[in-house]
């Protein structure tokens, strides 16, 4: 089959971007006529038939997104071929490449796209776009934890990097379908490490830099990492981690559970450990600086089966030990580059800033990935959104003019606790649109973000998907369609999300359940590395026939998607059903409570009670009066039912080292079996629980 050129492809892609606009713009494609038509909005210029539309043109109004969602649910092999022509494929694809099993009772899950295809995933990040003369665009703009310290990288010297440590990677022996560690702060050698793996077809495990000597252990040790890629520290707000410290640790922890990692490759970071001061075994350690910068800056790429793992990752933990998530190359590639570009709505010339740590899923897809397979302009920040001072992220997007901005609720909450005039003092006037991602963002928060943040005038993306999704999942379109404040609203393309009730039967229309999906999408995770079984009965097992997502869901009369929390958090007092996102949002409408989590407890005559944990305002004091008042805001917000029974103040809350709250661990604490805390190694303080047990009763 012939290819077109990757270069020629670009060429199209440049032509409509260079109409500037976020604005409709005319299409080309009708062969099919068929017209979508709803009487309450005018009728789209033309037909909307084929994905291809998606190559060149953004969606401007539900008709176009109904049409196309439609396409992407009923042929999606074909709708998906058409988005994935704009890559370039060594080999093309079968023409029935898209195969799966999503029913256990038909034998083993099993999820393929694009059989026969072969490609590489870092070519088409920076090759592809260097080769279309965009070598000297702006790829990354780092800045460094400590106010004054950036530096920026164009896709031309990016390219010559990743092939760089892709050659010494190879030279230590590092072979296709390998697993190369990777436990480094967000310095750009992070996600320039994670092409360079994927360069060569190395499957990476990025372990998070906050991470415990146990945790990294067990990981380097469960997909029998061959080479770690570290540093010698982390610089993280006012302290320096000694990190390579914590690497040895590890590492000791690995051979004695019987796997020797060969090589370990330390990058001095002398900003917060100087060589001098960090641990090195020789014959196994070697200095990143010495040894990459000797290296040609070729590097031929291994073309790898669309199926060729890409990368794994562990589950943040929040409900559960980790799970080892292993996403392949050729459907996570066209799903992570198209919602990148549709959901924020990202052209050339748009400055994008995701705060996430390549550590978590969000820092893979739309940090190493999504955003360079679209051309675009990242920020790469390496501290603290409160050091030097709450206002450090509003200085970023003032220095920069970050146009899109993508962090996490938790963030927000915390953000808005300092108060509006840190945000308000910066010139924040870039910003275009917002993004949100990690948990249910609550309306206040939305409003907060909108209306202090945004001007007012930004978007709200708020994006619903898992590590396990690989990308959206439930999102917005910005400007499609009407939001609504604390729900995704609606399924991105290829997506059949339904609402179950217990027994797994499909709800239609407003409903409330529990949220799964009927089919795959090309990002789909594979299997849980190294146990397809867990895979099959955690993900599969629950409602046969369709993914399980472990969340609450309720789907509204307009079809929206609010998600209500985890299915486990879902507390029934005498009969009704409670979301712990919907009692926590309205604690957090109260003005003097920053931060909310609920739980169920044990409750002697409701069956279960409502146990709130609390964490006030800065500068806020606890008091009788205010517990009353608080209490008095659920009970009109949601109704008497909802009272909680028992408000905890708590300064600070267990939380994943993502920022998600571990509401088990809560729960452990309400019920007073604080001994029995499970797995707690991606907690990011362990010393909140002995504070909140201190507190308890008071
Ligand atoms: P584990 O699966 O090990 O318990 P985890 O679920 O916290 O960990 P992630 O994959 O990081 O690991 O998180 C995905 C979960 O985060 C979703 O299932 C959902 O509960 C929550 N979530 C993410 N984004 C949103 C959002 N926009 N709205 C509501 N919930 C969200
Ligand atoms: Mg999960």
């Amino acid at each position: 089959m012939q290819l077109p050129k990757a270069s020629q492809l670009h060429h199209q892609r440049r032509a409509c971007w260079g109409s500037g606009s976020h604005q409709h713009v005319p299409l080309r494609h009708n062969s099919k006529k068929q017209r979508v038509t709803l009487s309450h909005v005018a009728a789209p210029e033309a037909p909307v038939q084929t994905a291809s539309f998606l190559n060149s043109n953004f969606v401007t109004n539900k008709e176009q997104y109904v049409a196309l969602y439609n396409r992407s649910i009923e042929d999606p092999a074909g709708f998906w071929s058409e988005i994935a022509e704009q890559f370039h494929w060594q080999k093309k694809w079968e023409p029935n490449h898209m195969q799966y099993n999503f029913d256990v009772r038909k034998g083993p899950i099993s999820v393929e796209w694009f059989r026969g295809a072969t490609t590489n995933i870092a070519y088409n990040c920076l090759d592809r776009n260097v080769e279309a003369g965009h070598g000297d665009d702006v790829c990354f703009v780092w800045e460094g934890n400590d106010v004054g310290r950036e530096k920026s990288m164009t896709y031309s010297e990016a390219l010559e990097e990743v092939c760089r440590l892709a050659n010494w990677l190879r030279a230590a022996g590092v072979k296709k379908g390998d697993a190369v560690a990777i436990y480094m702060p967000m310095l750009l050698e992070l996600p320039l490490a994670m092409l360079a793996c994927a360069r060569i077809g190395a499957v990476h495990s990025v372990v998070f830099g906050g991470f415990s000597a146990e945790a990294l252990g067990g990981r380097m040790e469960d997909c029998k990492a061959k080479v770690l890629l570290t540093a010698s520290g982390v610089r993280r707000g006012p302290k320096n981690i000694e990190l390579k410290k914590i690497a040895d640790k590890a590492l000791d922890l690995c051979a004695k559970a019987g796997h020797q990692v060969e090589t370990v490759l330390v990058y001095e970071n002398d900003n917060a450990v100087p060589a001098a001061d960090c641990p090195f075994t020789g014959g196994r350690d070697r200095w990143w600086q010495s040894e990459v910068e000797q290296q040609p800056t070729t590097c031929p790429v291994e073309w790898v089966d669309a199926e060729h793992p890409l990368f794994l990752l562990y589950t943040s933990g929040s409900t559960g030990k980790p799970k080892g998530v292993l996403h392949s190359t050729g459907g996570y590639m066209v799903y992570a580059a198209t919602t990148m570009r549709h959901v924020f709505g990202l052209q050339r010339g748009d400055v994008y800033w995701c705060t996430a740590d390549c550590g978590w899923i969000t820092g893979h897809t739309y940090l190493a990935y999504g955003p360079l397979l679209n051309g675009a302009t990242q920020v790469v920040f390496e501290g603290v959104p409160t050091h030097p001072t709450p206002a450090r992220c509003w200085e970023v997007v003032a220095a920069h003019r970050v146009t899109h901005f993508y962090t996490a609720p938790t963030a927000i909450r915390s953000l808005m606790g300092f108060g509006d005039p840190w945000v308000t003092q910066c010139d924040t006037s870039s910003l275009r649109l917002l993004g949100s991602v990690g948990e249910p963002i609550n309306p206040e928060a939305w409003r907060w973000y909108h209306k202090v943040v945004g001007g007012g005038r930004c978007p709200i993306v708020d994006t619903w998907w898992q590590t396990e999704t690989g990308g959206h999942m439930i999102t917005p379109l910005p400007g499609a369609w009407e939001e609504k404040p604390g729900s995704a609203t609606l399924p991105f393309f290829g997506v059949r999300p339904v609402v179950l009730d217990e027994k797994g039967n499909e709800l239609q229309g407003e409903a409330e359940g529990v949220l799964a999906i009927a089919q795959p999408w090309p990002s789909t995770l594979r299997t849980v590395y190294g146990d397809h079984e867990r895979y099959q009965s955690n993900y599969f097992g629950p409602f046969p026939g369709y993914y399980f997502t472990g969340d609450g869901c309720r789907r509204d009369a307009d079809g929206y998607y609010w998600i209500t929390g985890r299915v486990d958090d879902v507390i029934n007092v005498s009969g009704h059903r409670i979301g712990t996102a919907e009692v926590e949002s309205a604690l957090v409408a109260h003005p003097a409570c920053a931060e909310a989590a609920v739980v169920g407890y044990d409750h002697p005559i409701k069956g279960q009670g409502i146990y709130a944990y609390v964490t006030l305002m800065t500068g806020t004091e606890p008091s009788q009066a205010l517990r009353k008042e608080l209490v008095g805001a659920v009970r009109s917000s949601i109704g008497a039912f909802a009272a909680p029974d028992v408000i905890h103040w708590a300064p600070g809350l267990p939380k994943t080292r993502s920022g998600k709250i571990m509401r088990r661990v809560l729960r452990k604490i309400a019920s007073k079996e604080e001994d029995q805390l499970g797995d707690v190694s991606t907690l990011a303080d362990p010393g909140v629980v002995q504070t909140l047990v201190e507190l308890r009763g008071k």
